[in-house]
């Protein structure tokens, strides 16, 4: 390859207006345009997708039909195109026993670390095998949790929830219903146990034996005359309660009962292994005086401390080699941000930006060179402070010979790439053009672009005057995580953001903690049940009253399959399905509303069960979809098809953009309200039937905050977000501002957790948490109102917001 550039030719995947563009190899090149221009679509969908396209055709031609499958890009022809590796947010979910030390591969070498290295107790017969320090291999995980760390056990309180009553008024509310429990109360009378006593004043051994016991003794039981009928005498067995919900809950097929039974189940930390997941033996073996446990749970920061003094010895044995190794990764890790999360940290737990950033240092290390890194926003969850490391460590790849194509908003990302190529002007049929490919520096000429004026126009907006708080929540003595004790105070009838580095604990405070407060007042749960494992505490929340109604918009999906989309989520596809079934046609055929789901049989294309994709699974790849063949894509079936409004059928309608489904159904009330919400949250170039599996986190949570909208009532409600910026270009970052400046305007709170020091600025308030990550953060460093904060001499954010303040 002489030829240094990367040259695409008649790029038509999704909205590409046939594309031309160079864009130079061995540079970090950022894609930025309006969300909805076609960025990803150049940059996945068509570089790296046909990238990985040739890659597959070449090693393995058994893929070949599979890849014939799923389609090549819609591209003319790429040239000067190097093997690709994409680290993008969307679709990526990590499984539940994946964790930051799997993720990042740490786990791997602290294993062998033990196995090699590692202090053995004099009586240990021989060394460990690595997987035997692994929680999940047969070899390594403790045998009683199965290496879970966690057991599900039943106590007096969780079956007895409330012990003033008799048996028989129902104290032993884990029993089953109707004529099982009857049953199991007769069979206890006849044992000879008080079924009308209070619970709590039967004898201690009784009790237990009631709840506990594994004897299933079998008795004549003489049920008494109810409502006049006479039962005979049967034999009738006991079962004790814990059995019963035990092994309800580990063999039964249904799911309804499974889910009753686990009410009575409270999750403990493994008597057996203390919740270190691991077998004795393996839990017997130290470095440095502590089990491979103990050192998963520590920041990561802190473990690259415990295990710099082996690694600067200049001894070449397998220890300093294998601590030298650690170390140097970590150390990566530490300074994009990351150094507070531990090795056990479940990746779940994690938010996409943190998990894409760990997939980044991951990759540094990995050795290769001449590839092009595709990167999906990698800014997001990044604190401005943290900004220059990720410049740093996009640098180290590029010097390592490697390219990167990076789709970013924050233009501080932006102006420091070597190359810009900028798409648009607007969304979807708006958008699908290049408007500049070039130093960023020149983007500066080009009249039309969006981005221009984010990136050159340097004056801050001018500030407006603070709303005047209607009064304020606070919360006292807030225990979770890394916060300690902290009290915190948000002010009511006001937009708050809150502020600090990665790691520093604001989505602990404000959609764990804050959450869980006004939610509890409000007497709803905690709406996560695994997430609850941990409960916050707080001492005292006070002004919780005068929130009537709590909403949080997170980034989670809206569904897990393509079945879910944008359409059946907001509820809009029953208003299409309705006008369907109304058309004349659908009438003289006797077409019901129902028809024209793609859930029920008798509307949709049986071969795909109406998914439109059928999922195919390549062997080392994430499984992924194929358009079916019998419908391709339509979901439908043919005599579904034939129904059409206005000239077009139900596929056709869920291929539209919001934007034109706006127009198309503008004189149906119902569906026309939901979409220009949705176009109030910049989401006009969103297909409706785009599946929820294509939805990035961002996206997810607009569509939850215009679902929100539709139903939006002047009020006193408290609306949470956790970064709403995520994945959106300045100029919708306005709209959506706008949108929840309205909220706040119709007597509402909203609070969110924001890097964008724009949004920061025109706050009302500011809650700024830090000064570090992790241990060395939890604190409130800075509150007040943006001016106040900015002026802060202790806070990490003032520098970065007092730039943003006019
Ligand atoms: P950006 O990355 O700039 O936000 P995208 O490349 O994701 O934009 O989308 C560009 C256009 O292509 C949008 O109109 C979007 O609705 C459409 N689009 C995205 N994904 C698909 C898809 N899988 N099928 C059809 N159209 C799509
Ligand atoms: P921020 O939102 O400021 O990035 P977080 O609230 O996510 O910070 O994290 C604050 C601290 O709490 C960090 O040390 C983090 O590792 C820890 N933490 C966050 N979520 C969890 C969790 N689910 N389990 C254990 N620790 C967590
Ligand atoms: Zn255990
Ligand atoms: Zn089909």
């Amino acid at each position: 390859m002489t030829d240094s550039y990367v040259r695409v030719r008649g790029a038509r995947e999704h909205n590409l207006r046939s594309v031309d563009v160079d864009i130079p190899r061995d540079t970090v090149t950022v894609f930025t345009g309006v969300s909805g221009s076609g960025k990803s679509s150049l940059a996945f969908g068509t570089v790296y997708a046909e990238a990985q396209r040739r890659y597959f055709e070449s090693v393995a031609p058994y893929a070949r039909r599979l890849i014939h499958q799923v389609g090549a890009p819609k591209v003319e022809d790429i040239t000067g195109l190097p093997p690709a590796v994409a680290l993008e947010q969307r679709r990526s979910a990590p499984t539940s026993r994946s964790s930051v030390g799997t993720v990042t591969t740490l786990s791997n070498s602290l294993r062998m670390l033990f196995s090699r290295a590692g202090t053995y107790p004099d009586d240990a017969p021989e060394r460990l095998d690595s997987d035997a320090f692994s929680p999940n291999t047969a070899a390594g995980a403790c045998p009683e949790c199965h290496g879970l760390g966690r057991v599900h056990r039943v106590t007096e309180e969780s079956l007895v929830p409330d012990p003033s009553l008799s048996i028989r008024d129902g104290a032993i509310a884990a029993w089953p219903g109707a004529w099982q429990g009857k049953n199991l109360r007769d069979v206890l009378a006849a044992l000879g146990y008080d079924v009308d006593k209070p619970w709590r004043d039967l004898p201690a051994a009784d009790r237990d034996w009631i709840l506990f016991t594994d004897d299933q003794p079998v008795v004549t039981v003489h049920p008494v005359r109810e409502a006049g009928r006479i039962h005979r005498p049967y034999q009738g067995q006991y079962k004790s309660a814990k059995r019963y919900v035990l092994h309800t809950f580990a063999d039964s097929k249904s799911e309804t009962l499974r889910k009753r039974v686990q009410r009575y189940l409270v999750s403990t930390p493994c008597p057996a292994c203390g919740g270190r997941r691991l077998r004795p033996e393996a839990l017997a073996v130290t470095f440095a005086d502590r089990d491979i446990a103990e050192l998963s749970g520590l920041p990561l920061s802190g473990l690259a401390e415990l295990l710099r003094p082996t690694a600067v010895s200049d001894d070449d044995g397998v220890a300093p080699t294998l601590a030298r190794d650690l170390v140097a990764r970590i150390d990566v890790l530490t300074e994009l941000g990351l150094g507070y999360l531990s090795m056990d940290r479940a990746a779940p737990t994690l938010s996409s930006g943190e998990l894409q950033r760990l997939r980044l240092a991951t990759q540094l290390r990995s050795g290769l060179f001449g590839v092009v890194y595709v990167l999906d926003e990698p800014s997001a969850g990044l604190h401005p402070a943290d900004t220059e490391a990720l410049l740093t460590v996009l640098g180290r790849l590029k010097e390592a010979g490697n390219t990167l194509f990076v789709v970013e908003h924050d233009m501080d990302v932006v102006r420091h790439a070597d190359w810009i190529v900028d798409v648009g002007p607007e969304a979807g049929v708006h958008g699908g053009r290049v408007l500049h490919s070039g130093p960023v520096a020149d983007l500066a000429q080009v009249t039309e672009s969006a981005t221009r004026r984010f990136l050159f126009d340097a004056a801050p907006p001018a500030a407006r005057p603070p709303r005047k708080p209607t009064g304020q929540l606070s919360l006292h003595g807030v225990t979770l995580h890394n916060l300690r004790g902290v009290d915190a105070a948000f002010p009511l009838g006001v937009f708050t953001a809150v502020t600090g580095v990665s790691g520093s604990g604001k989505s602990t405070l404000v959609t764990r903690v804050l959450a869980d407060a006004v939610a509890g007042h409000l007497g709803a749960g905690p709406e996560d049940d695994e997430e609850s494992a941990a409960r916050a505490r707080f001492a005292e929340a006070k002004g919780v009253e005068a929130v009537d109604r709590l909403v949080r918009v997170d980034q989670k999906p809206i569904g897990r399959t393509p079945r879910s989309n944008l359409a059946t989520y907001t509820g809009l596809f029953d208003a299409v399905r309705k006008v369907f079934a109304a058309t004349d046609e659908a009438r003289a055929r006797g077409y019901t509303a129902g028809r024209f789901s793609f859930n029920v049989a008798s509307g949709r294309c049986e071969t795909c069960q109406g998914e439109g994709f059928i999922a195919v699974e390549l062997l080392f790849l994430p499984g992924t979809y194929a358009p079916c063949t019998t419908c391709h894509g339509a979901r439908y079936n043919p005599e579904t098809l034939q129904i059409t409004y206005r000239g077009r059928n139900v596929s056709d309608v869920l291929g539209m953009t919001v934007d034109t489904a706006a127009d198309f159904l503008a004189d149906v009330p119902a569906a026309a309200r939901s979409l220009r919400t949705l176009q109030d949250v910049g989401l006009g170039y969103l297909r409706l039937g785009q599946p929820a599996t294509e939805l990035s986190g961002g996206e997810a949570q607009r569509i939850k905050l215009a679902t929100e909208l539709q139903r939006a009532h002047r009020g006193h409600t408290l609306y949470l977000l956790d970064e709403p910026t995520t994945g959106l270009h300045p100029a919708d970052t306005e709209v959506l501002l706008r949108q929840l400046h309205g909220l706040v305007d119709a007597g509402n709170t909203v609070v969110v957790v924001e890097h964008d020091m724009g949004v920061v600025a025109g706050a009302d308030h500011v809650v700024d948490l830090g000064p570090g990550g992790g241990a060395a953060g939890g604190r409130i460093v800075a509150t007040g109102t943006p001016a106040e904060v900015a002026a802060s001499a202790d806070s990490r954010t003032a520098v970065h917001l007092a730039r943003r303040i006019g």
